[in-house]
Parts: C-alpha cells; sequence; structure tokens
C-alpha cells in the first residue's frame, strides 16, 4: 500500500514520466489535474484519472526514471557508459567507492543503486553549487543513507582506506593515480571517464610509472548501434550514440 510522502511513478497514455509525491496537493498536467492524495493508499500498478478522464498508472520509480527525471547540471556520465564501469570494474552491492567530481550526482546515483544499502559512496567535489544540486538529487532519489559528499580537491589526496573502486570523472585523473594506489584495497579498481584522447594519454603515461601497482590497464569507448524496427525494414537509426568519453580500468595488484 502506497503511504503519504512515498515517491511515484505517473506514466501518462503516451509513455510520458512524472515522479511525484503521494500527498495533499494538485498536480497540473497538459492531460489535467491530477490530486496526488487519491495515489494514498493504492497499490503499484493501480491507475489514476486526471480531471480530465486520462488514465495514468502507478508504478514504482526505477533508477532509470530517476536519472531521466533528474536535475542537470553539469554533463552527466552517460548510462551505456555507467553500466560499463559496473561490469568491468566488478561493482558490487556492499562495495566501498570514492568517486569525483559528483557534478549533477547521475553516476552517483547509478552507483549507489548498485552498492545497496550495505554499501557506500563518498564522493568528492570541488564546487559548492554542484555539490549542492548533486546532493537534492542523491536525497530525491532516496540514497542519502549510502552517499556523502565532500567539498574537496581530490588531486590533494584521499582521505579513504581499504577502497573498493575509485571512480573519476574530471579533467586530470593522472593527478589522482598516486592516491588512489594508497587508498584501493589489493584487488581494487581504478576507472577514469575522460572525452579527449589526450586525457587518456596523459592518464596512460602516469599508470605506467605505477606498473608495480597497477596492471592490465585498458581503455575503452562504448558504441550503441540503435535499430529502428519498421514492418518492412530494420536498420541502424540514422544517428549513433557514438562518441561520449574513453573509459580507462585499471586493477590495483
Ligand atoms: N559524473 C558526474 C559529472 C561530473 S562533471 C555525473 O554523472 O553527474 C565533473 C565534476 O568534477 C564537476 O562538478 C567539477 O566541479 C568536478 N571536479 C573537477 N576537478 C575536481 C577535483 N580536482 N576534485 C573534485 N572534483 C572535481
Amino acid at each position: 500500500m502506497i503511504r503519504e510522502g512515498e515517491k511515484v511513478l505517473l506514466l501518462d497514455p503516451r509513455g510520458k514520466k512524472y515522479i511525484v509525491t503521494a500527498q495533499k496537493k494538485d498536480f497540473h498536467t497538459d492531460l489535467g489535474i491530477i490530486k496526488l492524495e487519491e495515489i494514498i493508499g493504492k497499490e503499484f500498478g493501480d491507475s489514476i484519472r486526471s480531471h480530465k478522464g486520462y488514465e495514468f498508472k502507478i508504478l514504482r520509480p526505477k533508477i532509470i526514471d530517476y536519472l531521466d527525471k533528474m536535475k542537470r547540471g553539469p554533463q552527466i556520465v552517460h548510462q551505456k557508459d555507467a553500466a560499463l564501469i559496473v561490469a568491468y570494474a566488478g561493482i558490487s552491492p556492499g562495495d566501498f567507492i570514492v568517486e569525483a567530481g559528483v557534478g549533477s550526482g547521475a553516476l552517483t546515483l547509478f552507483l549507489a543503486n548498485i552498492v545497496g544499502p550495505e554499501g557506500k559512496i563518498v564522493s568528492y567535489e570541488i564546487r559548492e553549487d554542484f555539490a549542492k544540486l548533486a546532493w537534492e538529487n542523491i536525497k530525491w532519489a532516496g540514497f542519502e543513507d549510502r552517499v556523502t559528499i565532500k567539498l574537496k580537491n581530490i588531486y590533494e589526496g584521499i582521505d579513504e582506506e581499504n577502497v573498493d573502486h575509485v571512480i573519476l570523472d574530471l579533467p586530470q585523473p593522472e593527478n589522482v593515480v598516486e592516491h588512489a594506489a594508497k587508498a584501493l584495497k589489493p584487488g581494487g579498481f581504478f576507472v577514469a571517464y575522460t572525452p579527449c584522447a589526450n586525457q587518456v594519454m596523459r592518464l596512460r603515461e602516469k599508470l605506467r610509472e605505477f606498473k608495480d601497482v597497477f596492471v592490465k590497464p585498458r581503455t575503452i569507448d562504448v558504441v550503441v548501434f540503435e535499430q529502428e524496427v519498421k514492418k518492412d525494414c530494420m536498420r541502424p537509426t540514422t544517428t549513433i550514440l557514438a562518441h561520449t568519453g574513453y573509459i580507462t580500468f585499471a586493477r590495483k595488484r
């Protein structure tokens, strides 16, 4: 049963999504007004009608809905890249992650969902405005139990120890290699997301200097070929989601 204050996903007949809170308030859409109070006591999977008679399905919001609807500040890590980071670094429930910078908090939300309530994420950020925005997104998605934001320059060091993964989305990840070498557990992963090839070259040069610590570095670019499927023709869509950023992985021995 849905309680007052709980977040729900409303799906309109066109597939448009809204994340709302079950509470004593009206919610205005172009398909009419919804009395959010009427959601209280319903079950996920039930429906509610707007005053114009349109049916909205009430669903439990999933992480992809929060990612679609969160507030955006700086450029976020795309889900295709977040998925690869999780897959190739073996990120699992209960893991302890140090991340920088938090930015809008999109990657943070994705990772918080994977590490679960037993996991922990400490996310460094140098800009107070982004830290604030990300914290709003984190609270809104219900992950304040496992995420901490630190207003600190990660190039100056990592305070945490015994970390499972150090995950970076900032301009100079090579400045963090030495700190990650100390902070990571043996077997832990260093991961850096960088849009430009010259950033990768600088990072890989630094990782070479630390080849006794970090083994098997690899750099990957994820390209997604979505298909357009029509009744008599299936073909790749004309716009392909190609380069967003390179992802470099290295494992601590
Ligand atoms: N991964 C984030 C986006 C990060 S944008 C997301 O998916 O939403 C990069 C962020 O790194 C910016 O907010 C920037 O302020 C922060 N940053 C840059 N250099 C940093 C440093 N040395 N230490 C901590 N944060 C840093």
